[in-house]
């Protein structure tokens, strides 16, 4: 059998790096999960650390390096990644690069949005706290609408014009240094995030190729 792919899913908040991870999830038959969403589930268990995390979420800000670390471990310790997986949103800095020991990806796939896009795609984003699949208003869907798979869209509490602006700018300052590391192992494939779901999706399919 290939060798499992391992993919991480990089871009700025509002690039459609959840959405392409359901699809790619589907044909690839391999589990998707976000560092966000992760994030999002341990909050939403009330335990102390979800506490925790809830708090530093609803500013806009990251989680420190050790709780990312930590939670995305246990993730990966799940029986369902033996065949690979496709992970939206970590490692978002290089000391998250340099926690990220306990497992190597075979692909680092960069979706690129200018930052208006972003801000105006976030502005209307609607997410199902069940699954974290993602509705945008413009498409006629309002708060409280129930999702494909049982659950209700929300507006992220991090969704605010102030925590978007927050997030974009870590973005640049965090993200950019650690793409050029993961991009001297020949791992980087830049995609152009403009586009139909579809167009993005087949650009990705088309970088995994080479
Ligand atoms: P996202 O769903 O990717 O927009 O992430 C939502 C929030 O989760 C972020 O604003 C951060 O507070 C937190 N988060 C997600 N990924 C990470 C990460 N790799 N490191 C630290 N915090 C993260």
């Amino acid at each position: 059998m290939s060798e499992p792919l391992k993919i991480l899913l990089l871009g700025p908040q509002g690039s459609g790096k959840g959405t392409q991870a359901k699809i790619l999830e589907r044909e690839l038959r391999i589990p998707a999960f976000s560092m966000g969403q992760l994030l999002r589930d341990e909050a939403a268990s009330g335990s102390e650390l979800g506490r925790e995390i809830d708090r530093i979420i609803s500013g806009g800000n990251l989680v420190s390096d050790k709780v990312a670390a930590q939670v995305l471990r246990a993730r990966l310790s799940r029986p369902d990644v033996a065949n690979g997986y496709i992970l939206d949103g970590y490692p978002r800095s290089l000391e998250q690069a340099n926690e990220f020991t306990f497992d190597k990806p075979t692909h680092v796939m960069v979706i690129e949005v200018p930052k208006d896009e972003s801000m105006k795609r976030l502005g209307g984003r609607l997410t199902c706290f069940t699954c974290g699949r993602v509705y945008a208003m413009r498409d006629g869907h309002a708060a409280g609408d129930a999702c494909e798979c049982g659950g209700k869209m929300e507006v992220r509490t991090d969704d605010t014009p102030e925590a978007i602006e927050k997030r974009l700018k870590i973005y640049d300052e965090e993200t950019e240094p650690l793409i050029a590391v993961y991009g001297g192992q020949g791992l980087v494939r830049r995609i152009d995030g403009v586009g139909s779901v579809e167009e993005i999706h087949n650009r990705i399919v088309k970088a995994l190729e080479r």
